[in-house]
């Protein structure tokens, strides 16, 4: 069950994902395809005023295209979401020479966009330090340190997001630096359980300098709340796909045996429209810049979606679902949908959160 939204994949994409998803998610071999096979359905321009090169639309359409994919591969999908929220910092940043540089190879897939921000998010609600320090030399910075954790590396280039302490003592930035800078080390692909075609790696920074051109914002600790309803709502389109693709075959599965399990597969498709709608119009109307709380608990709401609906066309399925020589899609999703908990903002750091502000509140 689409949304009203819902964007329709150009077929040869969407029958390429269809195809290679199971190769997406367990091989790095197809990981250099990805940004180009979406550049060319043209859907990093979704969501992008037509004024900067884009396609028009707003934020919503970009979040059910990275759903659309997501029913067919979390691996582009993810993929999709770091290069597209990577051009929304420079659509938000008030940097404009930021904007005149990047934009353009961005929207042509030409170069790869990663967004490295878990740590600085994880920093904002107090759990983590900034693993990189900027520090001041000539005109510019010298940057030192490192990220755990980042996708959509391309081997071809990218240029990755990362939030930086100074220590000068100013406040924290977000900066963008170049995978081919020297003194930038991308490690190999981490050995993962599933999304290995999403270029995820580690990476190194040893005095790889930068300059005022680079900043996307001296201040994130108010950037960065601004466009968090961007960051997680395009995120959750991951979850909304998954689940929209798990739902649609759970209810294949149960119509056709009529299964006693239809009525909770309708029932669960209803309820995660209705989690959409409340998500796509806070992202809208940005409602969620000033009060975080109702996003972050629909994030949950449509992770928890994820799990029961895996868990529906798991039984819908039965021991079918065991065979490798049956259907292995289900077998696909129920990898994917074990990352949808844990990334940033992950489901442990959101219920800290919302119970840090219930206990404020109680506190007023
Ligand atoms: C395939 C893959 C790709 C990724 N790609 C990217 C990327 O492109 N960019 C990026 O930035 N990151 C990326 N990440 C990182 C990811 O988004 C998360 O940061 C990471 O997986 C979750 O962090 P964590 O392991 O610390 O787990 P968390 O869920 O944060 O927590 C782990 C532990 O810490 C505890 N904890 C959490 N919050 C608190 C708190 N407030 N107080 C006390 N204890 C707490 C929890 O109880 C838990 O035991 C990726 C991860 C994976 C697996």
């Amino acid at each position: 069950m689409a949304g009203a939204r819902s964007i329709e994949l150009p077929a040869a994409l969407a029958d390429w994902l269809a195809s290679h998803a199971d190769q997406l998610d367990t091989t790095q071999e197809l990981a250099s395809e990805v940004v180009p096979r979406l550049a060319e359905a043209k859907l990093f321009a979704i969501g992008v005023p037509q004024a900067l090169g884009g396609s028009g639309g707003d934020v919503r359409d970009a979040i059910e295209a990275i759903a659309a994919v997501a029913e067919r591969s979390l691996t582009a999908a993810f993929v999709f979401w770091g290069h597209r929220t990577f051009i929304e910092y420079v659509l938000q940043s008030p940097n404009a020479s930021l904007r005149e540089r990047w934009l353009a190879p961005l929207l042509r897939g030409e170069i790869a966009g990663a967004t490295g921000l878990s740590n600085a998010m994880k920093f904002l609600s107090g759990i983590e330090s900034l693993q990189i320090t900027a520090t001041p030399e000539g005109e510019g910075w010298r940057l030192d340190g490192g990220l755990a954790w980042i996708t959509n590396l391309r081997k071809e280039g990218f240029v990755a997001a990362a939030a930086v302490t100074s220590a000068a003592g100013a406040p924290p930035a977000v900066i963008a630096f170049r995978g081919d800078a020297q003194g930038a080390a991308r490690s190999a692909d981490l050995d993962l359980l599933a999304l290995r075609g999403s270029n995820t790696a580690a990476i190194k920074l040893d005095g790889v300098r930068i300059g005022e051109a680079d900043v996307i914002t001296h201040d994130a600790r108010s950037w960065l709340p601004a466009v968090r309803p961007a960051f997680l709502g395009m995120q959750c389109g991951m979850s909304i796909g998954l689940a929209r693709a798990a739902l649609a075959a759970a209810h294949r599965l149960c119509t056709a045996s009529r299964s006693g399990l239809l009525a909770r597969v309708e029932a669960l498709q209803v309820e995660l429209a209705r989690a959409v709608e409340q998500l796509e119009d806070g992202v809208h109307d940005g409602r969620f810049k000033a009060a975080a709380a109702p996003m972050f608990r629909l994030r949950i709401s449509l992770a928890e979606i994820v799990q029961q609906a895996v868990m529906l066309e798991l039984q819908g399925s039965g021991g079918r679902a065991y065979l490798m020589n049956h259907d292995r899609n289900f077998a696909r999703r129920w990898r994917e949908a074990a990352f949808v908990p844990i990334v940033t903002p992950s489901l442990t750091q959101l219920q800290l959160e919302l119970q840090k502000q219930a206990a404020a509140a109680g506190r007023a």
